[in-house]
């Protein structure tokens, strides 16, 4: 990266580490034969409405934010993880465990594999544990879908081969956090550690073998101001919709405990985004192109203080439009949208820049 962004980028790495201090070290003790977390809700599966099973897999979590380099500015997932890596077994089992949640659940069903990392690192992931997980999968004829989060640099020819030799048809996508289009961005207010030309060769790889990608659009990183966060993901979404993207998964910023975005949040230097942003990124979003692209948007603790918020008044509207939206893909629920705070959001995106105040 060339100076001085080299300079400032190395600077918000440090900064990442020092927020993050050393909450690692505290990580709560887990059984390493359960998951982290699992759930069953209703979900778009493909053209269809179904359910969908989330299973977080407890490891010792993403490389990045183990590294010196601190990992993304607004993420925590590593506290989900575990000090010391299971084995291929217990991992196996961490899987069985959530594959009872959709026991007795009618088809079309979608499986989401996250790890608060990368499943097709061998060092989360051993390789044994990853075959034997895609076999559990492939014997459910009422799995339709499965989705699983990486980075790009993972995916490679050999891991994709295999997964889609063991899921046969089904249809494939594999989670990666684009976030933004613009490597500056990426770099110097998420700190991702990957650049553009990494998630295009993911891309090309995922392709060849009929695997979609659904990129993750983060709405609102640090250090940007509402207005230049909005044209951002708008951006992002028409660029990631060229590259051939699958689905696009809109994230606004919520605020997890011990990172940047926390410490920022914490002396009034960051807000997360309003919800009248979501509305906005949603509406430009489907509005870009007639080539079909899904786009869903679930705003952890969306309308909480520390989530996607307007208000206080219409928030819990707003959540369900944006929910009715992404399950229905119907551009109608986010229409007719109203409520008397949408004046002070458009001052925020007029005025921000001018004031350097950040409107909470
Ligand atoms: S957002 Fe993803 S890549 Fe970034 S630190 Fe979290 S798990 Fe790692
Ligand atoms: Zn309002």
């Amino acid at each position: 990266m060339e100076e001085p962004l080299g300079e400032i980028n190395l600077a918000v790495q440090k900064a990442t580490l020092q927020a993050r201090g050393n909450s690692i070290k505290k990580r709560m003790k887990r059984d390493p034969a359960r998951p982290s977390a699992k759930w069953v809700a209703p979900a778009r599966v493909g053209r269809e409405e179904g359910k969908a099973l989330a299973v977080v897999l407890s490891t010792i979590g993403c490389a990045h934010a183990r590294s010196d380099s601190g990992g993304c500015t607004m993420c925590s997932y590593l506290l989900d993880g575990v000090h010391e890596q299971p084995t291929a077994e217990q991992i196996v089992a961490q899987f069985q465990t959530a594959l009872k949640e959709i026991e007795t659940a009618a088809p079309p069903i979608s499986i989401k594999i996250y790890t608060s990392g990368s499943f097709f690192d061998d060092e989360e992931i051993p390789p044994e544990a990853r075959t034997q997980i895609l076999r559990l999968i492939s014997r459910d004829e009422r799995i339709r879908e499965v989705i699983i989060e990486s980075r790009p640099e993972y995916v490679s020819e050999s891991i994709l081969s295999t997964l889609r030799a063991v899921l046969a048809d089904r249809n494939i996508e594999i989670g990666m956090g684009l976030e933004s289009a613009d490597d500056t961005i990426r770099a110097v207010c998420i700190n991702k550690a990957f650049n553009l030309n990494t998630f295009k060769e993911a891309l090309r790889t995922a392709k060849k073998y009929n695997v979609g990608i659904r990129a993750y659009v983060l709405l609102k990183p640090p250090f940007l101001t509402e207005r230049d966060a909005l044209l951002d993901a708008i951006s992002t979404i028409e660029e990631a919709r060229k590259m051939g993207v699958t689905t696009i998964s809109l994230n606004p910023v919520n605020v997890q405990k011990e990172t940047l975005v926390e410490k920022l949040w914490i002396k009034g230097n960051y807000r997360p985004p309003w919800l009248w942003s979501v509305i906005e990124v949603l509406r430009r979003g489907t509005s870009t192109s007639d080539k079909w692209m899904k786009i869903v948007c679930d705003p952890v603790a969306g309308g909480k203080p520390r989530g996607a918020h307007n208000c206080g008044k219409c928030d819990s509207d707003i959540m369900e439009a944006i929910r009715r939206f992404s399950l229905k893909q119907d551009p109608t629920a986010i229409q007719n949208l109203s409520c008397d705070c949408i004046n002070q959001w458009e001052h925020v995106l007029k005025h921000e820049d001018f004031s350097l105040v950040v409107h909470r």
